[in-house]
């Protein structure tokens, strides 16, 4: 039976660039000529988004966002993915990153924190974000993320609130 699911884990990583741009090519032109569905995983956030239709992002092991490609990198909602996106370099000598996107260390994988695993670098974090960890549901723009901040009524002062029954 053919493939229909390939998966590639950090792919093209260890390539040159002009080399990494015509595999790349290569397994789009393999996609659309045999039928394929890849999951694709790779830090590079350029390669991703030339890459996907749908794009999943994950700390610590567990999922903080997912959304089509191109509505996740124009309206990202959850802070990791903002911070992310934040540290792809910027080709403007004009607008230089000035400040990391992320402060501290990640933590240590083999014992999480508790609660929402990013609320020990997330701006935002608040008291509720240590205790319960935030289910993913859906947002503004399409997307399913996991933080307190996008469930109404929540608790986290940032997000909405609940809608009122009419009466
Ligand atoms: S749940 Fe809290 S700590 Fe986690 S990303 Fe949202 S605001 Fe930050």
């Amino acid at each position: 039976m053919q493939s229909r699911l390939i998966i590639l884990d950090e792919a093209v990583s260890a390539l040159d660039k002009s080399v990494e741009a015509q595999v790349l090519n290569l397994l789009l032109d393999l996609k659309d000529e045999f039928g394929l569905t890849y999951i694709f995983i790779s830090h590079d956030l350029n390669v991703v988004r030339y890459m996907s239709d749908r794009v999943m992002v994950m700390y610590l092991g567990q999922v903080a966002e997912i959304g089509d490609s191109e509505t996740l990198f124009d309206h990202p909602a959850h802070p990791y993915t903002r911070a992310l996106l934040s540290s792809i370099p910027s080709m403007d000598p004009d607008h230089r990153t000035e400040e990391p996107p992320l402060a501290g260390d990640p933590p240590n994988p083999i014992n999480p924190p508790p609660g929402c695993r990013f609320h020990t670098r997330c701006a935002h974090a608040q008291a509720l974000c240590s205790e319960r960890v935030p289910s993913l549901s859906p947002i503004a723009h399409g997307q399913i993320a996991s933080c307190w901040m996008h469930v109404a009524g929540s608790g986290h002062t940032e997000a909405p609130g609940l809608l009122k029954e009419a009466a």
